[in-house]
C-alpha cells in the first residue's frame, strides 16, 4: 500500500511543544502520523517562551533533585524520565543543529536565543518523519465506541487512527490556542481533572507608581512578604515592574505561596533594593556620596546610586523631600528616610494575574489515571496525554518544557 493511503497509526491533537515531539517521535518509529492543530502555525506558545528566548530545559544533572521540582508528581515520573531526560533534550536539539547554552540557575536556552529556532527544529523533525500536518483544523469532539476512541470530529471533517495523543495544552495564555479543550474532553470521558489555577504568574499590586516603572528591573533585590503585618517568607533575585504589578522569575516562583497567603489576610511586601548592605551602612554610603556631590541636585545624584530609571519614582514616595534640592541641603533625617525607603519599598499585593498572564497553570489530568511508562490513559488504552494537560505543579526554569519533551517522546514511542 502506498505510504499516503495507509490509514493513520496515530492522530496527535495539538501542535505545541509536546504534540510536535510526540508526532515526530511516533513517525521516527515508523508510524504514520497525522498532527491536527487549530492555529494557522505550529508552536505559537513555544515561540513566546522565555521572553522569546525559550528556556528549553534545566541542566540539573542530579535526576533526583530535578524530579523533586515536580512535587508530589515525582514518584510517577521516574519511569517516564528514564526514557527521555534532560541530557536527551540536549542531544535531541544539538544533534539537529541547535546547540544549547546554560545560564544562571542552570536554565538552558538555544544558543541562538530564539524560541522560533526551537519551533523550526521541531517542524523539521516532523517533515523528516513525513508527518501529515494539518493546521487551521480545530478538533471538536472525540467519539468513543466500546471504551476506545473511534474518531475525532473536526472543523475539516472526521479523522480516525488506531491511537490518539492528546496534546492540547492547558489554559494559560489562551490567545496562543491553549483554551482548555483537552480538559473538557477528558472530563467527558470520565477522567478526573484537577481544577486549574495559575501558579507561575505575576502579582498584581495596589500602588499605582509601579506602572511608571513598567519594563524596569531591579537586578538583585530581596522581597519579603507579610500577612496582616506578620512576616511570612522572603525571596532574593531579579524583579521586573510591569503595568499591573511585579514579575520576573523570583516573583513568578513566589506566586503559589502568595496565593495561599491571600486567603489568610492582607498581603503586603517590602522590597530591599540593596539586600547586601545593612541600613546603617547604606546611610553611611549615602553620606559619603552626598559629601562628594554637595552642589548637585538630589535627583541627579540618586540616579547614580539606584538601578537605572527608578530614582524619580523612589523620590516621589518621600513627599517631604524635594528632588530638586541641592544635596548639601538634604537633612540628616531626610537622608535616613531615603536609606530606610531603599531597604523597605512598600507594596500591597492585591492578587495574582489570571490565566492570560500565567506562564503555567497547574490542574489537569490526575497522574493516577495515566500509565506514566507510556503516557496512556488508564481508562482508554488507545489514548495518551502529554504536556500541560497533566496535573503537575512545577517552578519556572525550564521544567515545563522538559515535561513536554519527555511526555511527548514517551507517548510517541509507545504508539501500538
Ligand atoms: C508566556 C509563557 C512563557 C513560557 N516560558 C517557558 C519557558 O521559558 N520554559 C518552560 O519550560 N516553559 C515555559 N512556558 C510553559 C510552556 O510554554 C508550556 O508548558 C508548554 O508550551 C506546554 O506545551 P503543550 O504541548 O502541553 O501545549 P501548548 O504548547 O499549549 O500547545 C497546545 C496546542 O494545542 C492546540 N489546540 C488546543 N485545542 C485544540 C483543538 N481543539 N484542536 C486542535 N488544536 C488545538 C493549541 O492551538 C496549541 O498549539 C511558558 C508559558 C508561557 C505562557
Amino acid at each position: 500500500m502506498p505510504h499516503s493511503t495507509r490509514p493513520y497509526d496515530v492522530i496527535v491533537i495539538g501542535g505545541g511543544a509536546s504534540g510536535m515531539m510526540a508526532a515526530g517521535r511516533a513517525a521516527e518509529t515508523g508510524k504514520r502520523v497525522l498532527l491536527l492543530e487549530k492555529n494557522k502555525k505550529l508552536g505559537e506558545k513555544l515561540a513566546i517562551t522565555g521572553g522569546g528566548r525559550c528556556n528549553i530545559t534545566n541542566a540539573e544533572e542530579d535526576e533526583r533533585l530535578f524530579l523533586s521540582k515536580y512535587g508530589d508528581a515525582d514518584k510517577f515520573l521516574h519511569t517516564t524520565f528514564s526514557q527521555f531526560c534532560v541530557k536527551d533534550t540536549f542531544s535531541f536539539f544539538e544533534s539537529r543543529g541547535l546547540p544549547l547554552i546554560v545560564e544562571a540557575h542552570k536554565r538552558a536556552f538555544p544558543a541562538t536565543e530564539r524560541a522560533t529556532d526551537v519551533v523550526a527544529t521541531l517542524v523539521k523533525y516532523l517533515a523528516t518523519g513525513k508527518v501529515d500536518v494539518r493546521t487551521d483544523v480545530s478538533v471538536r469532539h472525540l467519539v468513543v465506541v466500546n471504551k476506545r476512541i473511534e474518531k475525532v470530529q473536526t472543523s475539516a471533517g472526521d479523522f480516525s487512527a488506531h491511537t490518539y495523543i492528546l496534546a492540547t495544552g492547558g489554559v494559560s495564555h489562551p490567545e496562543t490556542g491553549s483554551t482548555g479543550d483537552g480538559f473538557s474532553w477528558l472530563k467527558e470521558l470520565g477522567h478526573t481533572i484537577e481544577k486549574p489555577t495559575p501558579t507561575i504568574v505575576p502579582l498584581k499590586v495596589k500602588e499605582r507608581w509601579v506602572t511608571q516603572l513598567a519594563g524596569i528591573s531591579l537586578p538583585a533585590m530581596k522581597i519579603t512578604f507579610f500577612v496582616n503585618k506578620e512576616r511570612r517568607f522572603a525571596r532574593s533575585g531579579p524583579l521586573l515592574f510591569t503595568h499591573f504589578g511585579i514579575s520576573g522569575p523570583t516573583i513568578l516562583n513566589s506566586a503559589g505561596k502568595v496565593a495561599d497567603l491571600l486567603h489568610e489576610g492582607v498581603v503586603t511586601a517590602v522590597i530591599d533594593v540593596f539586600p547586601g548592605v545593612e541600613q546603617g551602612a547604606l546611610d553611611r554610603k549615602l553620606t559619603e556620596i552626598f559629601d562628594a556631590n554637595k552642589n548637585k541636585l538630589l535627583k541627579n545624584v540618586l540616579k547614580d546610586i539606584v538601578p537605572p530609571g527608578t530614582a524619580d519614582i523612589f523620590l516621589s514616595l518621600l513627599p517631604n523631600i524635594n528632588p530638586e534640592t541641592k544635596v548639601h541641603s538634604v537633612t540628616k533625617e531626610n537622608r535616613r528616610q531615603l536609606a530606610e525607603l531603599l531597604k523597605r519599598v512598600p507594596l500591597t499585593i492585591i492578587g495574582l494575574m489570571g490565566f492570560d498572564r500565567a506562564v503555567v497553570a497547574d490542574g489537569g489530568l490526575s497522574l493516577t489515571e495515566v500509565d506514566t511508562r507510556t503516557m496512556r490513559s488508564r481508562k482508554y488504552e488507545n489514548l495518551s496525554v502529554t504536556g500541560d494537560l497533566l496535573h503537575i505543579t512545577r517552578p519556572s526554569g525550564g521544567y515545563s518544557l522538559q515535561l513536554c519533551w519527555t511526555t511527548g517522546f514517551v507517548a510517541g514511542s509507545h504508539v501500538s
